[in-house]
């Protein structure tokens, strides 16, 4: 199938692009590398009057470090995310779960900020922003906000954004001292979504016990999440005391709303997601161990 009929606008500046969607109300809608929405737009799941086209705007583009931050502009493709020394040196999490996004020719056109805003439950990048508290910043005829990522993802492809916002950027804390990351996921074949994922940031204090854990869960609920419950048992306790399995299975216990289909029942998933968190814990404070 082709998509139906739309009108296409070129917009140069976030401002115009802004101005444009608050025009056009909710005929509109943005793309960015087209690698979500045009899918959806053929095979006809999603049908707008307008596309506005972010390709023109420059300024959403860039990686830039500002102390102890790097800020990623929305329209930076998972190409360049990856291929970036400051993403690799500060923010290996997000250099990780690059090339598990998936095939290179996706990752050349679509944008960290078209992942983050599409909000699949089951897209690493997601998954990474909770995991490190990362915050998007957005622009809309109200002006600029701020919003953190646990209060971004609010349900299956749904965020806090409004309609007529534009996300600009994706601002990340580089985690300093003892600190390992790690990323797992199960996918039926390389490319595919993950049926179920773990992220894992931690860091050690000067006698090895955590004094910093996120444990990060994608595929497993309609937003990713965080397993706050199995974050504050572990903190204070030495790392090498710790089982990795018992890990999982705590981190997964919880979870009330694992998706089903043909691929996998809710709870082959969930026993996937603890073997995942598993792994990934077991990699992460192997490099905090070795910091
Ligand atoms: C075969 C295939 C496999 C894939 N595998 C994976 C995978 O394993 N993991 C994964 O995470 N993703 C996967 N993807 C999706 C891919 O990562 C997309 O590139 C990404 O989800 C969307 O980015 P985009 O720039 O292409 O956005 P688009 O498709 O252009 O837009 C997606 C949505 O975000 C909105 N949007 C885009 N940019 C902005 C912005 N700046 N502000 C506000 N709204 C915006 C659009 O309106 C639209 O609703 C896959 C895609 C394909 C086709």
């Amino acid at each position: 199938m082709k998509p139906a009929a739309f009108d296409y606008h070129a917009p140069t500046t976030a401002a115009e692009a802004v101005a444009l969607l608050a025009d056009l109300g909710d005929e509109a809608k943005i793309i960015a590398g087209g690698q979500s929405l045009v899918p959806m737009l053929a095979l006809r799941l999603a049908v707008f009057d307008h596309l506005v086209d972010l390709r023109l705007l420059d300024e959403l583009r860039g990686i830039d470090t500002h102390g102890d931050e790097v800020r990623v502009g929305a329209g930076t493709t998972h190409a360049a995310v990856g291929r970036s020394p400051e993403i690799r040196r500060a923010i290996p999490l997000l250099h990780r779960a690059t090339p598990l996004i998936g095939h290179f020719q996706i990752r050349n056109r679509g944008t960290i900020g078209g992942a983050i805003a599409h909000a699949d439950a089951a897209g690493e990048y997601p998954a990474v922003a909770l995991t490190l508290d990362a915050e998007m910043q957005t622009l809309s005829p109200r002006g600029q906000r701020t919003i953190p990522a646990a209060d971004y993802f609010t349900g299956m492809w749904s965020t806090a954004m409004a309609a007529d916002e534009l996300l600009t950027g994706i601002t990340f804390p580089a985690w300093r001292g003892r600190s390992g990351f790690a990323i797992e996921e199960f996918a039926r074949r390389a490319g595919d979504f993950a049926m179920a994922g773990a992220t894992i940031a931690i860091r050690l204090d000067a006698d090895s016990r955590i004094d910093r854990v996120a444990v990060g869960l994608f595929g497993l609920a309609p937003t990713p999440l965080r397993a706050v419950a199995t974050e504050s048992e572990l903190v204070g306790r030495p790392a090498a005391e710790v089982d990795a399995t018992e890990v999982g299975r705590s981190a997964t216990a919880a979870l009330s709303s694992v998706p089903a289909d043909i691929h996998g029942s809710a709870d082959y998933r969930r026993r996937i997601g603890a073997v995942m968190v598993a792994r990934a814990w077991t990699r992460a404070v192997e490099e905090a161990s070795n910091d």
